[in-house]
């Protein structure tokens, strides 16, 4: 090889061109199942994969699963951490979170969204259809309203009623939802949908109306990406659920990503997530419930929890199960 061919060579490497050469780098340096599965938080994560499923079975593409399944949770009254029938912030107004992330680092989200049943597809449109990632409050309601999204009045009799309830003590203590979470009948809250497909594509959808009755314009971790969600289809995808202030201090879902992206196991990035949430703040991490879920390029997957109690379903070819996770304290 003369001297300037290989000068070449080395530019194009060092300025990341996709030559013959690095795709087959890259290629052994990646192991991909072209196996579909699908994780999600929570018990309710059953039902959506359930929805998911057939989508990734046909061969379709990761982004179109997630975004398929979370509404299922979005639309759901019986899901009262998420879209319609969601409890309220302490004003009575429901407010919503959503992002979604694809294997590209293409990403969309809305945040504080009100009246609008979908908000897992307003995020996507934000992603596909602007030059923007995040849209709020009046704007992302202007938006979704120009974009053929109709208002709907998503406060439920059942939420107005336990919200007025709420009204008559108006004590906020997120970390007392924990007793909810550890079986109760609300023993599931933010749905976090990861998709592999059969294309070796990884995607991932994250939404929720947040913690019941935060301050008015409080947003939690869901819509932020990195966050409550990240997605890089080298390395891996997580998303979290639990209580988003703790979440957002470590940048969880990224720093779970980048563990993987480290060598380690979907369920060790998630537990090395937790460790260093605990180990910021021990004594207030006996209180406090966070959850996170990962999925590898492989098709392994895991979840780890601060407090037992947290759950996570997964389906793929072979497997359908509701998992709990390994947790900090026991
Ligand atoms: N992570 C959500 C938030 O902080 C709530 C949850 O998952 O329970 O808004």
């Amino acid at each position: 090889m003369n001297i300037k061919r290989r000068e070449l060579i080395k530019a194009a490497l060092l300025a990341g061109v996709a030559g013959p050469m690095s795709a087959a780098l890259a290629q052994t340096k990646r192991t991909i199942n072209k196996n579909p599965v699908l994780i999600s938080t929570w018990n309710y994560g059953r039902k959506a994969n359930a929805v998911a499923w057939p989508i990734l079975e046909k061969g379709g593409s990761s982004l179109d699963a997630v975004e398929a399944g979370v509404k299922l949770a979005e639309a759901d009254p019986n899901a009262r951490t998420v879209g319609y029938g969601g409890l309220p912030d302490r004003e009575g107004k429901v407010t919503l979170d959503a992002c979604i992330m694809d294997s590209r680092f293409n990403c969309g989200a809305v945040l504080c969204l009100e009246q609008i049943m979908h908000p897992i597809s307003v995020a996507r449109m934000v992603m596909e259809r602007t030059p923007h990632i995040y849209l709020t409050g009046e704007g992302a309601l202007q938006f979704a309203l120009a974009n053929g999204f109709k208002k709907t009045n998503l406060l439920t009799p059942e939420s107005e009623a336990d919200y007025i309830e709420w009204l008559k003590t108006s004590n906020y203590k997120p970390e007392k939802n924990i007793e909810n979470r550890l079986g109760g009948e609300l023993n599931h809250d933010t749905i976090g949908m990861l998709a592999l497909d059969n294309t070796g594509n990884l995607s991932g959808a994250c939404t929720t109306s947040g913690m019941a009755y935060k301050m008015r314009g409080r947003v939690g971790d869901s819509p932020i990406i990195g966050s409550g969600l990240y997605v890089d289809n080298g390395a891996g995808a997580a998303t979290a659920s639990g209580v988003g202030e703790e979440i957002i201090r470590i940048a969880g879902a990224h720093l779970v990503v980048g563990y993987m992206e480290q060598g380690l196991s979907p369920e060790n990035a998630c537990r090395k997530a937790v460790e260093k949430i605990v180990k910021i703040n021990p004594d207030k991490s006996r209180d406090l419930q966070v959850g996170f879920i990962a999925l590898a390029p492989s098709g392994a997957y895991g979840g780890y929890s601060i407090q037992p109690g947290f759950t996570y379903a997964v389906k793929s070819g072979t497997k359908e199960e509701v998992f709990k996770a390994k947790s900090f304290y026991r």
